[in-house]
């Protein structure tokens, strides 16, 4: 299915229902549709033809959202670059990725037109046209089109195209929490079965009401928004994920499903108790990027009070691989293979040579790999075959995370395999160690990394943020020595009681800075 053909679809079926609803706009699949026709003629009109790439480098709105299903009825691959990037990174993506136009809006006006004018503004090979959507329409930037010209062309349909299911449509960049992101190329075919895998696996329904918070340029933020078209739904999209703003509009739009990085829901949920705020819309929570404490979780529970709610592991290059319904008994598990997927637990390798038939028996700590035969599988990084080659292999899809699947056949990761820590010749994998720790009711939020060490090669640390003051480091040393399930050489021999873990703004764990020394502690507990 392409998606310009599942949009068109939608508008056809219910052309009266809301499809986006922005702070100053709302639009119905009918006015959606004419619109995205309109942006699609504009695009061409600006040079954009069929194959090319079309950049988007701006905050959540009508504009972004409009203009990706524009590119696809323009039969061009949407490329999305990170809102919060420098001049640097979007000018070497445009070079990259050899983009023909890219919208901005206010927030990233400055390093877009300093990356553009870079590579040469204008419609000749090799150049870029700017394409302001900035809500400041005082200043008009020399050399940019105005997206409100581009959305004045004709409504009733859009350009004649060859819709190819198997080409890149989008490419999306990888957050990554170590070296240059890869942008990772997808295709409508690859995205549309993504969308079903999470349509199914969150339990979402026709008519659903998102709070579509998280970034267009993240594949969460991206599959919500499919996900919306397919069910008739309506994608609530707030520019920025602002905790009271985020609230209000739960309660003002009744907004009935969440999918979002354990981050953004601490925030909520945060927000909610010191506002006294409850809303009963949201039936349906699902999160992932990173994993969720169980004090969060039950934080959720409280404040929603969801009929579902889901832990999903998933990835740019798949989205949906595995899912966990049952977050009550299981709060840390990442659960059973999701739709269209097989996942294998492989001998962990840094070297990144082992095949996929070394298979690990149940309960053993691995890689996880996912069989590429998958509709949902990424198509390789853009313009990179040696890094797509080391982790495209043998009709698998090697992930870099570490986890095993416990007596039950549920999955549980433990870290990703450049974290690893390797301690007096064992292996010991930071999630399980962090896992324990978040289960003590005084933990709010645990991140373990391994440190030099002359004797054991690498000695165990934990950072920990309190849930509250008087935590000590010998009070979490008793607790792991007591665990029935860590084994004595895996406690860690550093506790290091901090404000915050240094995350991406995704939500996932940034230990470099932990190992280097660069987080601000509250005190320090040495256990000899
Ligand atoms: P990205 O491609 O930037 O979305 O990051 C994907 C990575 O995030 C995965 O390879 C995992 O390391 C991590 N991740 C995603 N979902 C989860 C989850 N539910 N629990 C733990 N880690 C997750």
């Amino acid at each position: 299915m392409h998606l310009a053909t599942a949009l068109e679809l939608a508008a056809d079926r219910y052309p009266d229902i809301d499809a986006i609803v922005t702070p100053s706009a709302r639009f119905s699949y009918g006015e959606w549709n004419r619109r995205i026709n309109s942006v699609s003629w504009g695009l061409k009109n600006a040079g954009v033809r069929p194959g090319d790439r079309v950049a988007i480098c701006a905050q959540n709105g009508e504009a972004p959202a409009t203009t990706y299903f524009a590119i696809q009825k323009a039969g061009a691959a949407a490329v999305m670059l990170n809102a919060r990037w420098k001049h640097r990174d979007i000018a070497y993506a445009i070079h990259e990725a050899g983009v023909r136009a890219i919208l901005y809006d206010q927030t990233t006006r400055d390093q877009v037109l300093q990356a553009a004018k870079e590579a040469g503004v204008g419609e000749g090979a090799g150049k870029v046209v700017p394409i302001s959507c900035s809500s400041d329409y005082r200043t008009q930037d020399p050399g940019a089109l105005a997206y409100e010209t581009l959305a004045a062309g004709p409504t009733h349909r859009a350009p004649e195209i060859a819709r190819d299911n198997c080409s890149t449509n989008t490419v999306l960049y990888t957050s990554g929490t170590t070296g240059q992101p890869k942008g990772v190329c997808r295709s409508a075919r690859s995205d549309y079965y993504s969308a079903l895998a999470i349509i199914l696996e969150h339990r979402w329904e026709r008519f659903e009401r998102f709070l579509a918070v998280m970034p267009l340029y993240h594949t969460m933020g991206l599959h919500t928004l499919i996900s919306s078209v397919l069910l008739n739904g309506t994608a609530v999209l707030p520019p920025k994920p602002e905790p009271g703003e985020c609230l209000h509009r739960i309660g003002t739009e009744q907004i009935t499903a969440l999918y979002l990085v354990p981050t953004v829901y601490h925030d909520l949920v945060e927000a909610a108790a010191s506002g006294g705020v409850r809303h009963r819309s949201v039936r349906k929570l699902a999160f992932a990027g990173a994993p969720m404490s169980p004090n969060l979780v039950n934080q959720c529970f409280d404040t929603f009070r969801p009929a579902i709610f889901v832990n999903q592991y998933g990835c740019t290059e798949m989205l949906a691989v595995t899912v966990n319904p049952r977050l009550g008994p299981k709060p840390l598990s990442a659960g059973r293979p999701a739709l269209h997927t097989r996942i294998r637990i492989v001998t962990a390798d840094r070297d990144r040579t082992v095949a996929p038939a070394e298979v690990l028996p149940r309960g053993r700590t691995g890689e996880v790999i996912i069989d590429a035969a998958s509709p949902q599988t990424f198509a390789g990084y853009l313009n990179q075959p040696k890094a797509t080659a080391q982790v495209l292999r043998d009709g698998w899809y090697f992930t870099g995370d570490l986890g095993f699947v416990d007596d039950d056949g549920d999955l549980f990761l433990v870290g990703r395999i450049d974290d690893m820590i390797i301690t007096g010749g064992e292996n010991v994998f930071p999630g399980e160690i962090e896992a324990i720790l978040l289960s003590h009711p005084g933990v709010a939020e645990a991140a373990v990394v391994g440190l030099p060490d002359e004797r054991w090669g690498q000695r165990i640390a934990a950072f920990v943020v309190p849930a509250a003051p008087g935590l000590t480091g010998a009070e979490l040393a008793r607790f792991c020595l007591e665990s029935p399930i860590l084994p004595r050489f895996k406690r860690p021999r550093r506790f290091t009681f901090v404000k915050e873990i240094p995350k991406t703004p995704t939500g996932k764990v940034l230990r470099a800075p932990l190992r280097k020394g660069k987080f601000i502690p509250l005190e320090s507990c040495e256990r000899k």
